[in-house]
């Protein structure tokens, strides 16, 4: 690993058996600081392999603090965007707000990235690290936390048994049903549109400014570089009462889009009509309760199978990779992995259910169109924002135990 900060005390960890059950961003970067830690793991992806699927995330400087501190920071950087400047546009296309992402607080800088990129850099990462570790094409059926010690059982057949199960498998999480009598997901009443423009194809656009928020009424229409400046991506909100498909990849025809943002100012108008065809998608976006717990036995949750958010703070997968850090360090430094399992709890529950329940806030007050209650909304959140949203440390965080 290059330019990795991670020293850790390993030896009541070696060969500790640990298996991570999904290898999106949460999983494997748990998987990369658990093997740094000196834990043998093994990660089970339903997936026969990581295609290009989905576009692009965010990532803030909470999170790319811990990219850095893993060393995979620099390869991550050579396929992503740093924003310079985002603005925020009403319908009409007013300048709202125009502000630097990359502001003091942000020395590891605020990234926009592919999420296939962002997945493959992790995915290699944790091959040099960890030859073997990720299991494709292994889909996970169910766990069992109550045994002497934790088991999975694969969808093809077989059980697995060892020291520690992660379910890392997303907003859909099989592991979250095996540990808690849980409802499904439901629909938020809002449809992601994505899409992905070429540089070669890209207009001028009016503001000057690639990264930009447009809000309308049930409306809202994100666009930023990813891929170095080589690609604008963009994720188009539109609130509405039912959505029945399924996936990640659920193609959109142009004119659907173009119906919904009929109106909206020119720049908006110029992104969807300079976007390929085949890189219009659509999926609805999934909540579920919050839980007040993640783990059962030796079987715990990270990112969406734990706290699925809506990503209007652009921040599901920086909680994701800000869980499997502290979960891993956790593990590595406390006593036992009991105590590890209730300090990773303790420190990361509260947490993330409050980035969730402001990023719920935040999608109500950008769906709004409402420039004066996105206004408020903002300025109520900004001390919040700056101070403990981006300046979390999960590398450095102290984790001594929680004392009677
Ligand atoms: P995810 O990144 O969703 O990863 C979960 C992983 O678990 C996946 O690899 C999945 O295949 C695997 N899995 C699921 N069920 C099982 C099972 N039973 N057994 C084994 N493995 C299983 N968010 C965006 O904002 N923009 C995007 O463009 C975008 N594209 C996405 C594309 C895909 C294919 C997926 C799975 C998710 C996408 N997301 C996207 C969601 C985003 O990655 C997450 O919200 C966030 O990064 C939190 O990450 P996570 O690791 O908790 O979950």
């Amino acid at each position: 690993m290059q330019d990795s900060q991670l020293s850790m005390p390993q030896s009541h960890l070696d060969g500790l058996d640990v298996l991570v059950v999904g290898a999106g961003i949460g999983g494997l970067t748990a998987a990369i600081w658990l093997t740094v830690c000196g834990c043998r793991v093994r990660v089970f992806e339903a997936a026969a392999e990581l295609r290009e699927v989905g576009a692009g995330v965010s990532l803030g400087p909470n999170a790319t603090r811990v990219l850095r501190a893993g060393g995979v920071l620099e390869a991550l950087a050579a396929c992503a965007s740093r924003p310079s400047q985002q603005v925020v546009q009403s319908w009409d296309g007013q300048i709202l707000v125009s502000a630097a992402p990359n502001a003091a607080t942000d020395p590891a800088g605020y990234l926009q990235v592919h999420r296939a990129d962002l997945q493959q850099t992790l995915a290699v990462a944790l091959e040099r690290l960890a030859p073997g570790a990720l299991r494709l094409g292994q889909a996970v059926a169910t766990c069992e936390p109550d045994a002497r010690r934790p088991q999975i059982v694969l969808q093809g057949g077989g059980t697995i048994e060892a020291d520690l199960v992660v379910g890392a498998d997303g907003v859909h999480s099989v592991v979250r049903r095996s540990l808690f009598a849980d409802e499904p997901p439901s629909f938020t009443g809002i449809v992601a549109y994505r899409g992905l423009v070429p540089r070669e194809r890209l207009p001028v656009l009016e503001s000057q400014s690639p990264s930009g928020l447009t809000i309308g009424a049930g409306r809202s229409f994100l666009r930023y570089m990813i891929r170095g400046g080589e690609m604008l991506n963009f994720a188009a909100f539109v609130s509405t009462p039912r959505w029945e498909q399924e996936g990640w990849s659920v193609a959109c025809e142009r004119s659907e889009l173009e119906e919904h943002f009929a109106g909206a100012h020119g720049d908006v108008q110029k992104v969807l009509a300079a976007a390929p065809g085949t890189m219009l998608h659509k999926w609805g976006l999934f909540a579920r309760r919050p839980l007040d717990r993640w783990t059962r036995g030796r079987i715990t949750l990270l990112g969406d199978a734990a706290h699925p958010m809506l990503p209007f703070l652009g921040q599901g997968a920086s909680m994701a990779i800000e869980d499997g850090c502290i979960l891993a360090r956790a593990i590595a430094q406390l006593p036992n992995i009991d105590s590890a399992l209730d300090a990773y709890e303790r420190l990361r529950l509260p947490r993330a259910n409050a980035i969730a329940a402001a990023s719920s806030a935040r999608a109500a007050a950008v769906q709004s169109g409402r420039p004066e209650v996105y206004g408020s909304h903002l300025a109520a959140n900004a001390s919040v924002r700056q101070e403990n949203l981006f300046t979390y440390d999960a590398p450095q965080l102290e984790l001594a135990p929680q004392t009677a």
